[in-house]
């Protein structure tokens, strides 16, 4: 009863225009015709009244009316007399509103569910004690006790107990993750098996959920330039409309023929596909783990000719291990492993953690760097104990001027490597090791088959290393020894455009900043780090590139069918009915059914799935 009341408020013209239609048709089949075309003409100009005001608010704030074809007609109907055929009109046009809010909200289903699943509240462990609190009142360092079928309230680490998660809100990954002491939790995933204890990392508004929220807000508001494009139609379509009514009406002579043309014409296609296809195709998305921050980089994700991939935890794992160290006298290994780790625990370089890694696995003791300077895509350089050390690519180590010991040849070395001088001395070459992901070529394939002209890797590692991995996952071209100012200049001289570029948020920021499209993949493009980014994957995988691209185009190839075969019906009636053929009345239900159909084809793009093409 409340539901029926709540409707009847919110469409209060709507309903008016119902209770008509059916007294009409009551007093139609009681021989009371006459009677029931007052009514109809009535209430249908009754309608036409807050139609026009809201058009004329729609034109002083920049927007302009689409009604002004459904006004002309419900007016034209009742002057010709032709009643049921204007209240169809009215119906079409205060209902209106009721069908864009459903599709609005079957559009927006994916956000929606993300939104209600924010973590609220959390046990926390205060003085010993259990107790319930709110997650906004989380301070980082807080125990926290987490049971089954509980969300992880904020970013965390196990510190007792073990469990599986689900993470799919988050990743998309529907499989169950298990995580050990030690661990990192992610706040919005959820516990499906026993308790754990575990140590807040983030406050709930610096967690990966919440920094997630924050971006699917956004995007629900913006649009697309395709969107505005599609809008700008519907201006000459509407004066279309108009000449062609006119010019029947004066070429025949009959009225009834402009009212005709009139009615069938709608511009609801151009100006509702676009925005509700785009809508419901990031919405549906972000259940992929795929957050797209605006509308314009979703377009440009389903536009573009060429992806560039950094290399290093994109294309590779990222997982980085020391393979072999070579020291040149008088350093020793350990020495030069030592020097090189105390330097990079202040790097967040995926090459500095393997270094590090391997020193602490060694268990040599790090020294404290002082004056660290780190220059991007080249190494890093600090004093250690009053020495001057550097690490990194060779081409640091000669901007140095570092001198190099008679039995050493940079050219030599075919790895991945970290260069290590001591006091302006080459003192050893850390070799590292890194693997191929085994879903990339997969991916790259698949990228192609969807269309993509160009793929190409950008990396600030060798050549020998780079070009290896290339051959082996199909991508065609290759640029080596990039630092972060070429990898710019390289996304300038590309052809095939939009490029999108798919990097890490952390150490390929001004990439991801230049490119057409920015997009952050994996673990370390966590939402926090994202800021440059116009895209976040939130799961390792280089496939979810490859279903990103097919998302986004699937979405646009929607959007466009929607507005061209809706446009296309409506134009296709206006010339049957000026030709003579129908009525009124079949004109306005053809229309109905135009706008309805419009609505669910573009509201197809709400059930893609990742593996469409
Ligand atoms: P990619 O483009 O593949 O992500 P980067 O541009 O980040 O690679 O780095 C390129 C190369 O620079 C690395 O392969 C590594 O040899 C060197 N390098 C950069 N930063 C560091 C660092 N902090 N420690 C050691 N080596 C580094
Ligand atoms: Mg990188």
């Amino acid at each position: 009863m409340k539901r029926v009341r709540g409707f009847l408020r919110t469409y209060k013209l709507f309903s008016l225009a119902l209770a008509a239609g059916t007294t009409g048709l009551g007093l139609t089949l009681t021989h009371h015709a006459v009677l029931a075309h007052w009514l109809l003409g009535i209430v249908s100009l009754m309608a036409v009244v807050p139609l026009l005001w809201g058009m004329w608010q729609n034109v002083r704030s920049g927007a302009y009316g689409i009604n002004l074809l459904g006004v002309t007609a419900i007016i034209a109907s009742v002057l010709l007399g032709e009643y049921w055929a204007g209240l169809v009109v009215t119906l079409i046009l205060t209902g209106g509103d009721l069908l864009e809010n459903f599709a609005e909200h079957r559009a927006k289903r994916e956000f929606d569910t993300l939104l209600a699943r924010v973590p609220q509240k959390a046990h926390i462990i205060r003085k010993g004690k259990v107790v319930r609190a709110l997650v906004n009142d989380i301070r980082i360092g807080d125990k926290l006790i987490i049971q089954t079928g509980e969300l992880i309230p904020v970013d965390a680490k196990i510190i007792d107990g073990a469990a599986s998660f689900d993470e799919s809100s988050l990743t998309g990954e529907s499989l169950p993750q298990t995580r050990q002491p030690g661990d990192r939790l992610l706040s919005g995933s959820v516990n499906l098996d026993g308790t754990i204890t575990a140590q807040a990392m983030a406050t709930a508004e610096h967690s990966q959920y919440q920094q997630i929220i924050k971006l699917v807000r956004s995007a629900a508001v913006s649009q697309a330039p395709f969107v505005r494009l599609a809008d700008r139609y519907s201006l000459p379509f509407t004066f279309l409309a108009y000449a062609l009514a006119i010019g029947v009406w004066l070429w025949s002579g009959q009225a009834v023929r402009f009212l005709e043309v009139v009615i069938v014409a709608t511009p609801y296609p151009l100006l509702l596909a676009a925005p509700i296809a785009l809508i419901s195709g990031m919405s549906r998305a972000s259940r992929y783990g795929v957050i797209v921050r605006t509308g314009s980089a979703f377009e440009g994700l389903a536009k573009a000719k060429t992806i560039a991939f950094n290399k290093t935890g994109i294309l590779t794992r990222g997982q980085l291990m020391v393979k072999s160290i070579k020291a040149y006298s008088p350093f020793d290994r350990d020495e030069v492993l030592k020097m090189a780790a105390s330097l990079e625990q202040n790097s967040s370089h995926l090459a500095a953690k393997a270094i590090v890694t391997a020193a602490i696995q060694q268990k040599l003791k790090l020294a404290k760097a002082k004056h660290v300077h780190e220059v991007p895509g080249l190494g890093v350089r600090a004093s250690i104990n009053g020495k001057e050390v550097l690490v990194g690519r060779f081409s640091l180590l000669e901007e140095y001027a570092v001198k190099t010991p008679a039995t050493f040849k940079p050219s030599t070395v075919n790895h991945t490597a970290a260069f290590v001088a001591i006091e302006d001395r080459v003192a050893g070459v850390i070799c590292l090791q890194d693997q191929i992901r085994p879903e990339a070529a997969g991916a790259i394939e698949r990228l192609y088959r969807l269309g993509l002209k160009q793929t190409l890797m950008m990396t600030g590692d060798n050549k020998t290393t780079a070009e290896a991995i290339t051959r082996q996952l199909g991508i065609e071209q290759v640029y080596a020894e990039a630092l972060p100012a070429d990898k710019l200049h390289i996304l300038e001289s590309l052809k095939h455009r939009p490029v999108a570029f798919v990097g890490d948020g952390v150490n390929d920021a001004p990439v991801l900043t230049a490119a057409d499209v920015g997009i952050a993949l994996g673990a370390r493009g966590s939402a926090a780090a994202s800021e440059p980014a116009d895209m976040i994957i939130m799961l390792d995988d280089t496939r979810r590139v490859a279903g990103a691209y097919a998302i986004a185009k699937r979405t646009f190839v929607i959007a466009r069918q929607s507005i061209l075969a809706g446009s296309g019906l409506s134009l296709a009636l206006m010339a049957i009915f000026a030709t003579g053929i129908g009525t009124p009345l079949a004109g306005a239900f053809l229309q109905g059914v135009i706008n309805i159909a419009v609505i669910f084809s573009a509201l197809r793009a709400s059930q893609i799935t990742l593996n469409d093409t």
